[in-house]
């Protein structure tokens, strides 16, 4: 840390965080929650919006620069596009995008533009209404894809759509989305599903589908070309069909994990720093941030970097127990 720059314990240097403004949503992926939801931090002990900005100020000054706005569902936090356009107004922030599931977001395209966001990520698991309905429990398919086309019209790019992609239920839609990035401009990512909260027990009734295989499958059948991603700095591989307007991406953590290169910290919303997605591990900042002082909350942040696990042990049958709705993704 010569520089002040925050590096962990396998020398890996963090440059991304990921923060959750609410582990609150308003749909139940199966893989994420069950129906009845999961118990939610009191809002009294959420972060207000100049704790969360302070907390990112004090990160950009240890080199991570690179914003992610998460939830449960961040739309659902009242006010929103205030706090992004503050984190937008902090110098050291060098990037910074949203992850919303979509059903909201076409009420908020306008607000979420001039508050400085300028990349999606869009989680979407299925073209299918009803599979749709079936994995979230809410009838919202066509909201979500208003969303992603307001916020297209609005200058949105790229927006990216990520697919989990479950064993026998959705994986037979991987040709439907790549035939659809032939004329739409649009990232579709597929990722793998991960053994955190409800996802382990989506794996332990045989959801996980090994992407890298399928990826390999695709890549004959569509005669799909490597190309460099679109932007931001994570783990996914991208492709593209021939004179195709859109990518095709796999995240893989398990198949083909990339743990060695992680960038990434999470804030949770109540200001607990996870520094892997995998390790039920936070550091809390909480009290650190209510009391504005900006040496407590570095030092949080480097003991998380010190604590960081060298990567997950999911092949190996690990799971997270922590609910993905607190993390954020
Ligand atoms: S499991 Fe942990 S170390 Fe591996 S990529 Fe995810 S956050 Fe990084």
């Amino acid at each position: 840390m010569a520089d002040g720059r925050l590096i962990d314990r396998c020398g890996r240097p963090i440059r991304s965080l990921r923060v959750s403004v609410t582990d609150r949503c308003n749909l139940r992926c199966r893989y994420c929650m069950p129906a009845e939801g999961v118990p939610l931090a009191p809002k009294s002990s959420l972060l207000d919006f100049e704790g969360i900005t302070r907390a990112v100020r004090v990160a950009a000054s240890l080199g991570v620069t690179r914003i992610r706005v998460t939830g449960g569902e961040p739309l659902l936090r009242r006010d929103l596009p205030e706090l992004l356009a503050m984190l937008a107004r902090e110098p050291g922030v060098t990037d910074l995008s949203l992850t919303t599931n979509a059903v909201l977001l076409e009420r908020h395209v306008e607000a979420l533009r001039d508050s400085g966001v300028r990349r999606l990520n869009v989680s979407l698991d299925s073209l299918r209404p009803d599979r749709f309905e079936q994995m979230t429990r809410m009838a919202a398919l066509e909201d979500a894809w208003r969303g992603i086309r307001a916020a297209s019209a609005a200058g949105f790019d790229p927006i990216k759509i990520n697919s989990v992609v479950l064993a026998g239920f959705n994986d037979d839609e991987l040709d439907e989305w790549v035939e659809l990035t032939r004329e739409a401009n649009v990232v579709v990512r597929f990722l793998e599903l991960m053994p955190i909260g409800e996802g382990a027990e989506a794996r332990r009734l045989g959801g996980y589908c090994d992407l890298t295989q399928r990826r390999e499958e695709l890549v004959k059948r569509f005669a799909l070309e490597a190309v460099p991603g679109p932007g931001g700095n994570g783990p996914a591989v991208y492709l593209r069909a021939p004179g195709a307007a859109g990518l095709i991406g796999f995240i893989t953590p398990l198949s083909n994990p990339y743990c060695d290169r992680c960038t990434r910290f999470r804030l949770t919303s109540t200001g607990g720093v996870r520094p892997c997605l995998a390790q039920d591990l936070e550091i809390s900042i909480a009290d650190a941030v209510r009391a504005g002082d900006d040496a407590a909350i570095a030092a949080g942040f480097r003991e998380a970097a010190a604590l960081k696990a060298d990567g997950h042990a999911w092949r190996a049958g690990g799971v997270t127990e922590t609910s993905m709705s607190t993390l954020g993704g």
